[in-house]
């Protein structure tokens, strides 16, 4: 241990003096980046494109979710945010439109990834069942935690670059996307998720019953 404390002290007596003081991590910073193109401002539109790629792909998703519903509640939950979708998909590219870029779309792999899921859902869950509803719920708010994730560190990049009005257009998206996301907690656990329950019956309740008879209390346990 000693050893190897003298070692990294004698390989930095050895290393030359910097004048930067440790700042050369950045050597673009240090050299002055006034020509280059802002990094930050790439990634930005970056993250607009991928976002509005999204949102593309659920305006043609989330029609197939309320179709395949249960519920009239999660049918109405599903087309109410249709129509955001339409909306968050203007406001975005009134986004491009302040920054002057063209509103265009980048592939986003994750996405693509949560509507096959949700497309699977239906494929692997009886029509006209709750668990199916309990399910779309589970896939819906995925989808809707993409979208928070992307529009709330989007409000803040745009924060950061000073860029106050477009944060003011996709701070609406990103509150939007949290309502939803909270609606559909709200129709789960009123009592979807309690009707799905009901359903059937667990594969590990058999196995269990008799145990479960002599083990209702925890004293007889602990026996
Ligand atoms: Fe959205
Ligand atoms: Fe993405
Ligand atoms: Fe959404």
């Amino acid at each position: 241990m000693k050893q190897t404390t003298r070692n990294k002290s004698n390989t930095r007596q050895t290393q030359a003096p910097t004048s930067n003081n440790g700042r050369s991590k950045s050597p673009s910073r240090s050299n002055g980046n006034k020509d280059q193109q802002s990094l930050l401002e790439k990634f930005f539109i970056d993250q607009l494109k991928d976002i509005y790629y999204a949102e593309q792909q659920l305006l043609k998703a989330i029609p197939k979710l309320a179709e395949a519903s249960t519920t009239e509640e999660l049918e109405d939950a599903f087309n109410d945010h249709l129509k955001q979708t339409e909306k968050q998909i203007k406001r975005l590219e009134k986004v491009f439109q302040i920054i002057g870029k063209k509103a265009e779309g980048k592939k986003c792999e994750a996405m693509d990834g949560l509507v096959k899921e949700s497309e699977t859902i239906i494929k692997e869950t009886k029509k006209g069942s709750m668990t199916r509803d309990a399910a779309l719920i589970i896939a819906a708010q995925k989808v809707e935690h993409y979208e928070i994730a992307t529009y709330g560190g989007l409000v803040q990049l745009a924060l950061t670059m000073g860029l106050h009005r477009a944060a003011d257009i996709l701070d609406k998206t990103l509150l939007e996307e949290e309502d939803t996301d909270a609606l559909l907690t709200e129709i789960a656990e009123n009592y979807i998720n309690i009707e799905a329950e009901e359903e059937g019956n667990y594969s590990w309740q058999k196995e269990a019953e008799g145990e479960l008879e002599t083990s209702a209390t925890p004293a007889s346990f602990s026996m």
